[in-house]
């Protein structure tokens, strides 16, 4: 992990959230690279969810709601990590996040007490525990709701207390009926979005995994309300969730899916299941594909007429949510190389910042550089995404440099280029180098990068 964050800050990927006056814990910036590359994720997830097919719709609700919404959807009351609290050094943990816990209905049961502070060098003290016989070694934590709170308004006093989403799920909920009735979608369907959700947490930490601001691409799938065809959705769209990440190249033996036990799903869930990626600091959730039941739109009393059978429903939801910083995390850990003599980052080109890189052999030959930026220039017109110039140093530096944000390809105009119009070409995972014509470089490019 000290290595990926190096190498995000050094490259310009993530910078930890206003550095300068001395950061925020739990938000992160994404820098040059890092914004292409999370783009490049969430554009391939869209084109996968909305554009490749003709049974969902997308939509990008606002952030803040009526906070009716988050009392009918049942988060004021059950949105909450149970939390203890460090006597000693006051830090705050999530009791299942401990070492040696387990829930047992509302308490948590431990197998060792006093636990060592995972801030280290003492003792945990919990507190209320103090005053239980240790033989008891169990505990009701408190509930910290998660919701992040805003005041809206400009009079003082007369500000009203609002939430920023804690999930962008029920955005696609309160929207239902607007969605039904202003395009032509009939059960079942699905509603996507992407976009920013916040969440006191109360353990920020693994570097972006968990953050309280960050962004979920999520899929809100409504089925006829019936065992058979619900569970026949629930097994499409995990499969295809997996196969997603499998086609951008995450290695399979980093990936698994965990079944939730019945005591830590949402009440109302039927099922539930996790991808999770085996990463640095343990396998670790980045996605969940849940089984809602009618839960959602009965809270919000939403129903769906269907004109030809004649009958009205209140439709089941088969979700798939997703968190874009979880993936793009994991998408650069999957991806990281390296050997005695370069670091690589093995992205699928497809979500690769940089295409091509395009480089004059040497930086002081003005005929040399007049053809890499004429090429570089029409690169740009025809290839889709980030084309790079660089005429700093010697080639093989130029080269790990690109290597080490994942470029796909560098190209390269020396001296033979001039005589018979053709360029070296590098690929970054074979470092083969090959020659082509510059008037058949689109086309083999176009090709590599799809
Ligand atoms: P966890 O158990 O890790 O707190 P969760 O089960 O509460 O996660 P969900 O509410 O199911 O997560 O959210 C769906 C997805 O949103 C997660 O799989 C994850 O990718 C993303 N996500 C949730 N919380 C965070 C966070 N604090 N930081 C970054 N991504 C998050």
């Amino acid at each position: 992990m000290d290595k990926i964050v190096a190498l995000c800050k050094r490259r310009g990927f993530i910078y930890p959230g206003s550095e300068i006056y001395g950061g925020i814990t739990g938000f992160w910036d994404y820098g040059p690279l890092g914004v292409e590359l999370k783009n490049n994720i969430k554009r391939e997830w869209w084109k996968s969810i909305v554009y490749d097919r003709d049974d969902v719709v997308g939509i990008d609700a606002a952030i803040i709601m009526n906070p009716e919404v988050w009392k009918a959807s049942g988060h004021l009351d059950a949105f909450t990590d149970p939390l203890v609290e460090c006597k000693t050094c006051h830090h705050r943990f999530r009791i299942d996040h401990l070492p040696g816990v387990s829930r047992e209905e509302k308490y948590y049961k431990f197998d060792q007490y006093p636990f060592p502070c995972p801030t280290g060098g003492h003792e945990i003290n919990l507190g209320m525990l103090n005053k239980l016989p240790k033989e008891i070694k169990s505990i009701e934590p408190r509930h910290f709701n998660l919701l992040v709170e805003a005041k809206i308004g400009v009079v003082e006093g007369e500000k009203k207390t609002a939430y920023l989403r804690g999930e962008i799920t029920q955005g696609a909920f309160v929207n239902f009926e607007n969605i039904v009735n202003s395009s032509r979608v009939k059960i079942p369907f699905g509603i996507a979005q992407i976009g920013k959700a916040f969440r006191n947490e109360i353990t920020p930490g693994n570097f972006t995994f968990r953050s309280r601001e960050f962004e979920q691409m999520e899929l809100e799938f409504l089925v006829k309300p019936d065992d058979r065809e619900s569970n026949k959705w629930f097994e499409y769209w995990r499969k295809e969730r997996m196969r997603w990440y499998l086609d951008l190249g995450m290695k399979k033996e980093n990936l698994r899916f965990r079944i939730h036990e019945e005591s830590e799903r949402a009440h109302y869930a039927r099922s539930a299941e996790d991808i999770e990626y085996n990463a640095p600091f343990g396998w670790s959730e980045f996605e969940g594909i849940h089984h809602r039941g009618d839960w959602d739109l009965s809270r919000h009393n939403l129903k769906y007429k269907d004109e030809r059978a004649k009958e009205e429903f209140t439709p089941w939801v088969i979700e798939t949510s997703g968190g874009v910083d979880r993936s793009t995390l994991f998408f650069l850990v999957d991806s990281y190389y390296e050997d005695e003599k370069r670091v690589v980052l093995k992205l699928h080109p497809k979500l690769a910042p940089v295409k091509v890189a395009v480089f004059p052999l040497l930086a002081n030959k003005l005929p040399l550089v007049k053809m890499a930026k004429d090429i570089y220039h029409n690169l740009k017109e025809q290839i889709n995404g980030m084309i790079a110039f660089d005429d700093r140093g010697n080639i093989g530096k130029r080269y790990y440099s690109q290597d080490e944000i994942g470029t796909p390809f560098c190209v390269t105009i020396d001296f033979q280029s001039i005589e018979d119009k053709t360029v070296t070409i590098r690929d970054r995972d074979t470092m083969k180098q090959e020659r082509l014509e510059i008037s058949k470089l689109q086309e083999y490019l176009k090709k590599k990068l799809s």
